[in-house]
C-alpha cells in the first residue's frame, strides 16, 4: 500500500488511541511518544520488518518501572515518606543511562516521557548508552544539607540494588547536582563495598569528568553554532534569550558570552531578569555564585546590577531576540510564546532543557521556517559527557579539559550531522526534529531485531 501523508496520519492516530489507553493520565509521555512517532511512522510503513517486529510498540513500553518509598527524618525529628522511581526504559545498545531528578510534582509519567526521550538522545551520542531516568518527589527547596544527605542515603538503600556501571547508571537533572550526586555516590560505595562509575556526575577528587558540570549547556550552544554555520551564521553579536538559571542555563550562557553572544535574560520558577545591556562576565560570575553557591533566587540579580528589571511570574519570550535557549523544564514554551517569539524574528531555537517546547509550539516555530534543535539532539552534551565519564572510570585515567571539551565539540557536530543526514528535505532545509527522531531510532531498532523477541 502507498504511503500517503493520509495514512501515515491514520496511524498515528490509531497508534497513539492504544498508547493513551494502556498509560492513561501521563501526558507528557503521550506528548513525547507522538512528537517521535509523527517522524517515524513513514519510516516504518516503508520498512515492513519494523513493524513486523512491533518495534514501535516495544520501543514505547518501557523494559521495567521500579517504584519505592524513602523514608527519612528531617532536622527536628519528623518522619517523611516519599516516593522515588527508576523507569529503566531501553537496553539495547548498552548500559541504562540517564538523570534523577528531585521535583515536587513529579510524577511517573514525565519520567516516563524523559526515559523515552533518552533512549533516543543516547543512541545520537554514538556511545553505547541505552536510556532510563529517575528521580523521587522529594522538595530540596528550603532543606537543609544534613536533610539532603539523609534522603539520598535512604534513597540509595533502595536504588543500589538496581545499579551498576554495566548495569543502570543515573546522573543529575532538576534538584540533583553535585551534593545529591555525591551523597548518593557515598552510599552506594558504602553498599556496594566498591569504588566504580556507577554514578555520573561525581565530584573531580573522586572519578568526576572535567567538563561535566559544563557540558549540557556548552553543549547546547555547540549545536546551535552548527546549526547557524549551516545557514552562513554565527552566534557571535546574536541577542539571546535564555531561560532557566540551574546547571543548564548557567553554563549555556556562560559559552554564549564566550563566543560574543549577548545574553539578556534568565529566570528560575518564581520570574525572569531583562538585561537589555546583555550579562557580561561579572553579572555571570554574581549568578553562578547565587545558583550554584547560595542557591539564592533570581531577582537577586536585578537587585544587585541597575539596568536588570525582575519580572515576577513572568517567561521571557516575549524579549526580541535573535536565539532563543529554553533550558528550565517541560512545556515553558507554548504556542503564544512561539508566535512572540516568531514576530520579534527569532532566527533558531535551542532546547536546553527536555521537551521545553509544547508540541504546538514546535509546529509553529517549523512552519516559520526557524530552525529548530530539539533537546534530544542539542542538550546530548551531558549525557555524552557523562559516557566520557564512564570511559575513565573504567580505564582508571582522567583526561584534561581540552580533550574532554574537543571531544564533546565533535560529538555535538556528530549528532548535528546525523539529524542533516535523516532530516534534510529535498529543497535543502533541514527538518532537526524529524532528523534526531529517525538518526536515534535506526540504531536502537536495527539492534533489537538483531535479538529477535525479546
Ligand atoms: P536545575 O535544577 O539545575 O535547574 C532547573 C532550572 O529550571 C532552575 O532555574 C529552576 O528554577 C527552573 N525550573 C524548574 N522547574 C521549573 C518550573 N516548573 N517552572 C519554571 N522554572 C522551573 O536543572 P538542570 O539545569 O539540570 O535541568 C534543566 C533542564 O535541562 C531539564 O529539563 C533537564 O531534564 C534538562 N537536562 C539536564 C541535563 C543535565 O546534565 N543537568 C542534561 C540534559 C537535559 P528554581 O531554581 O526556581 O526551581
Amino acid at each position: 500500500m502507498e504511503v500517503t501523508d493520509q495514512r501515515v496520519r491514520q496511524e498515528v492516530d490509531k497508534f497513539m488511541r492504544g498508547l493513551v489507553r494502556r498509560n492513561p493520565g501521563e501526558p507528557e509521555f503521550h506528548q513525547a511518544v507522538l512528537e517521535v512517532i509523527e517522524s517515524l511512522m513513514p519510516l516504518a510503513l516503508e520498512n515492513p520488518q519494523y513493524r513486523e517486529a512491533r518495534i514501535l510498540e516495544r520501543m514505547t513500553e518501557p523494559d521495567r518501572v521500579i517504584i519505592f518509598r524513602v523514608t527519612w527524618e528531617d532536622d527536628a525529628g519528623r518522619i517523611h515518606a516519599d516516593r522515588a522511581w527508576r523507569v529503566q526504559f531501553n537496553n539495547a545498545i548498552g548500559p541504562y543511562k540517564g538523570g534523577l531528578r528531585f521535583h515536587h510534582d513529579l510524577t511517573l509519567g514525565v519520567l516516563k516521557f524523559l526515559g523515552f526521550e533518552q533512549v533516543f538522545k543516547n543512541s545520537l551520542t554514538g556511545l553505547p548508552m541505552g536510556g532510563a531516568k529517575g528521580g523521587s518527589n522529594f522538595n530540596p527547596k528550603g532543606r537543609s544539607d544534613r536533610e539532603v544527605m539523609r534522603f539520598c542515603q535512604s534513597l540509595m538503600v533502595e536504588l543500589h540494588r538496581h545499579i551498576g556501571e554495566d548495569t543502570d547508571v543515573p546522573a543529575g537533572d532538576i534538584g540533583v547536582g553535585g551534593r545529591e550526586i555525591s551523597y548518593m555516590f557515598g552510599q552506594y560505595k558504602r553498599l556496594a563495598n566498591r569504588f566504580v562509575g556507577t554514578l555520573t556526575g561525581k565530584g573531580l577528587a573522586f572519578g568526576g569528568s572535567l567538563v561535566r558540570l559544563e557540558a549540557t549547556g556548552y553543549g547546547t550552544v555547540y549545536f546551535m553554532r552548527e546549526m547557524l554555520r549551516r545557514i552562513g551564521e554565527d552566534v557571535d553579536g546574536k541577542v539571546c534569550v535564555v531561560s532557566g538559571s540551574g546547571n543548564v542555563a548557567l553554563y549555556a550562557i556562560e559559552k554564549l558570552i564566550e563566543l560574543g553572544g549577548k545574553v539578556v535574560t534568565a529566570s528560575d520558577s518564581e520570574g525572569f531578569v531583562h538585561d537589555p545591556d546583555g550579562l557580561d562576565r561579572d553579572k555571570f560570575e554574581f549568578l553562578r555564585a547565587l545558583k550554584e553557591e547560595r542557591r539564592g533566587r533570581i531577582r537577586e540579580l536585578a537587585d544587585a546590577f541597575s539596568g536588570v528589571t525582575f519580572y515576577p511570574g513572568a517567561r521571557p519570550w516575549g524579549v526580541a531576540a535573535d536565539l532563543a535557549f529554553p533550558s528550565a523544564t517541560q512545556n515553558e514554551l507554548g504556542k503564544d510564546d512561539a508566535r512572540a517569539l516568531i514576530e520579534n524574528g527569532v532566527l533558531a531555537v535551542a532546547e536546553g532543557a527536555n521537551m521545553p517546547a509544547t508540541h504546538e509550539a514546535v509546529h509553529k516555530l517549523k512552519a516559520a521556517g526557524v530552525l529548530f534543535g530539539p533537546g534530544k539532539a542539542a542538550n546530548a552534551g551531558g549525557v555524552a559527557v557523562s559516557g566520557l565519564e564512564q570511559s575513565q572510570n573504567a580505564l582508571r585515567v582522567s583526561w584534561p579539559h581540552e580533550k574532554v571539551d574537543q571531544r564533546l565539540g565533535e560529538i555535538m557536530r556528530e549528532v548535528h550531522e546525523k539529524c542533516v543526514t535523516y532530516g534534510e528535505g529535498p529543497d535543502g532545509t533541514v527538518d532537526y526534529v524529524r532528523g534526531a527522531n529517525r538518526a536515534g531510532f535506526v540504531k536502537v531498532a536495527e539492534a533489537m531485531l538483531a535479538y529477535g523477541a525479546v
